[in-house]
């Protein structure tokens, strides 16, 4: 079952009914108690089907204007990061925007491992 940080799209769990992240084994703690969108009345955070493009760009702007204000958004963010979430705005960013994050963060290790093989072949 999908699960996110708001108020169910269909089946999703809202933040209280996840594991908290420490017990997941990292210590972030139990940030989802926290997060602003533990009621998405308003729909927000994920889009229904067949949404139309203005739509969805009205929603996920009006998404991140609540974001923006969460006390739990880098804690959020991160958790969407590691899963990864596939749907639905968290921590501000889109899934679309979570990809590109992913991708550079995949090209900055891949960099930064190479540099250290060429370090390591370099000193032998
Ligand atoms: S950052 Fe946004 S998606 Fe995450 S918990 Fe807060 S309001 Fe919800």
């Amino acid at each position: 079952m999908l699960q996110t940080p708001h108020q169910p799209l269909q089946t999703a769990a809202i933040p209280s009914q996840r594991p908290a992240v420490r017990d997941r084994g990292d210590d972030a703690g139990p940030w989802h108690s926290e997060a602003v969108c533990r009621r998405d009345e308003a729909g927000l955070f994920f889009a229904p089907s067949k949404e139309p493009t203005a739509a969805r760009l009205s929603r996920e702007a009006a998404a991140k204007r609540v974001c923006a204000g969460c006390p739990v958004m880098v804690e959020c963010r991160e958790h969407a990061l590691l899963q990864p979430e596939p749907y639905g705005v968290w921590g501000g960013l889109t899934a679309a925007e979570r990809r590109v994050v992913l991708a550079r963060r995949r090209r900055r290790e891949m960099e930064r491992r190479a540099a250290a093989r060429g370090a390591v072949a370099a000193a032998g």
